[in-house]
């Protein structure tokens, strides 16, 4: 029987150290703030605003909400993106995406200043990403690289397949297990043979968006099996991009939809949060 991998209690162990490292940054008057704008009425972005600005109230960051209409211009938002950037207050600026039509992702994203990019969007972090040489992560493949670690799994050595290859999961993804030494390999919507070259992985990582297209002919038995994939089922309900009834007895560890990566992706982005502040007040 593969083992699950408890993402709320990994996500809780990472915020409650952001909390002690919060409260003694408070004993020295430093704050920790962040930003979230959010444009327009998606539904699911004001859920994810809403979880966002919960757990910087349970790490005892200050949340700091800007909501604006679905009519927003570029220039109204760079306005505010710019006031955030001078902003001493604000240590991180979260853009929710994806904007509403009319406004263009990359022009926000790259106006923002990389020191208070805490997404780690912004072509400079990406770079920097890239290299090996950062300090904000690339927030949901941390987090899975958290709950690899949790396993007691070392990566070095180990075949590794990342399913997907989009610029905020796959790519970093598999740049995250690269600087760790796995043989990466990373399939797409073009991957010749995707159910073979997963048979392989001793690590699989599935970030594609598609409801339980990953059974157990995929999972080489032992495997660790990571699921990003955020769906809805024939019912309505959430599940991931692997099918876990069938692969969870082959697998060694297995995470499970929902409660797996999810929590973590924001538990990042609060750690993220605390280095942009503790780098923009000289202590690291
Ligand atoms: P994208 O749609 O940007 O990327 C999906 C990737 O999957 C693409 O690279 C695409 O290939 C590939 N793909 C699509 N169909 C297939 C297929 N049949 N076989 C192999 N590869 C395929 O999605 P994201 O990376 O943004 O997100 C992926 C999933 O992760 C979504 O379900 C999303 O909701 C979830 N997610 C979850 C998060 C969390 O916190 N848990 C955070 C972020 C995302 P190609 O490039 O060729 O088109």
């Amino acid at each position: 029987m593969g083992k699950i991998i408890d993402g709320k209690a990994v996500s809780a162990d990472v915020k409650a150290r952001i909390a002690i490292e919060t409260a003694e940054l408070k004993k020295q008057g430093i704050e920790v703030g962040l930003a979230v704008v959010i444009v327009g009425n998606d539904p699911a972005s004001k859920v994810y605003v809403r979880n966002k600005k919960l757990a910087c109230e349970a790490v005892g960051f200050n949340s700091y909400e800007y909501a604006l209409g679905e009519d927003t211009t570029e220039e109204q938002l760079l306005e505010l993106v710019d006031k955030l950037n001078s902003d001493p207050k604000i240590n991180g600026i979260l853009v929710q995406l994806p904007l509403p039509k009319g406004l263009d992702d990359k022009v926000i994203i790259n106006n923002i200043r990389p020191e208070k990019d805490v997404d780690a969007f912004h072509p400079v972090n990406v770079g920097k990403i890239m290299i090996g040489d950062y300090s904000f992560l690339p927030c949901t493949p941390a987090g899975v690289m958290e709950l690899i670690a949790s396993t007691g799994t070392e990566i070095e050595g180990k075949e590794c397949v990342v399913i997907g290859r989009s610029n905020i999961v796959g790519k970093p993804m598999a740049m995250l297990l690269l600087h760790k030494s796995g043989t990466v390999t990373v399939c797409h919507s073009r991957t010749k043979n995707l159910k073979e070259v997963c048979s392989r992985a001793d690590i699989l990582v599935s970030a594609v968006g598609r409801a339980k297209m990953i059974t157990a002919d995929y999972i080489k038995e032992g495997a660790v099996v990571i699921d990003v994939g955020m769906n809805r089922d024939e019912n309505g309900k959430l599940c991931g991009d692997v099918d876990f009834a069938s692969c969870e007895p082959k697998a060694s560890y297995i995470t499970p939809v929902p409660g797996g990566v999810g929590p973590m992706t924001i538990a990042m982005l609060m750690q993220n949060t605390l280095t942009a502040a503790k780098q923009q007040n000289g202590l690291i």
